[in-house]
């Protein structure tokens, strides 16, 4: 396995990241939040980015929650990153995983395209990604990780503009279990 926590491959002319790390710290123009559906904070990464940010990006959740209710799976909005170097945080809250036969596939895809078509709209040029919802809403890393990976790949295949995707893991198991991932779909490539 690579210990050193770092693996880049460039897929036309975009680079694809990934790093074992704390998303809060990435020098981006978005990092991605993987929130719930009513913007409420809570722990993970949720809690980190609401942390590192500042209170402005919760002010703006709220703002948002007051006009549209509550924001659905898959979807996504944008606010200030606050205190945080990037230019916006992106919230999308993930499917909450209940046996892999209830949608969950189509709805962790939905995060992360809706997230780089948002991305191409504001013309951000790097956007980092945790592993969406693989904490507390208990989606299987592996599968996961193929889904999030297959995700961008095909997005970067066919949308030019984003020059860096990063996904930002945050402990080891999650960062072996993505590298594997990719690793296996380079290998089907050849
Ligand atoms: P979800 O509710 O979508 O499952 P969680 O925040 O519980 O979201 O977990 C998603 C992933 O984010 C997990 O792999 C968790 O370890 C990771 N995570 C937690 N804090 C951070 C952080 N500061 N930076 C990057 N990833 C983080």
């Amino acid at each position: 396995m690579n210990n050193n926590y770092f693996k880049e491959i460039h897929i036309k002319n975009t680079k694809l990241i990934l790093k074992k790390g704390d998303i809060t710290k990435e020098k981006v123009d978005v990092i991605v939040n993987a929130a719930n559906t009513g913007l409420r904070g809570g722990g993970g990464v949720d809690g980190a980015i609401h942390r590192a940010g500042g209170p402005k990006i919760m002010e703006e959740c709220r703002r948002i929650i007051t006009k549209i209710g509550h924001l659905p799976t898959g979807k996504v909005v944008a606010t200030t990153a606050g205190n945080l170097y990037a230019k916006w945080v992106f919230h999308t809250p993930g499917p909450i995983y209940k046996d892999g036969n209830s949608g969950e596939e189509k709805l962790l895809e939905s995060c992360y395209l809706e997230s780089l078509k948002l991305a191409l709209e504001k013309g951000a040029k790097t956007i980092a990604f945790p592993s969406i919802s693989t904490g507390v809403y208990g989606y299987p890393v592996k599968d996961a990780s193929k889904i999030a990976l297959k995700s961008v790949i095909n997005f970067i295949k066919t949308n030019h503009g984003i020059k860096e995707v990063r996904f930002i893991l945050f402990d080891e198991y999650t960062f072996n279990t993505y590298l594997k991932t990719l690793t296996d779909f380079l290998k089907d490539q050849t």
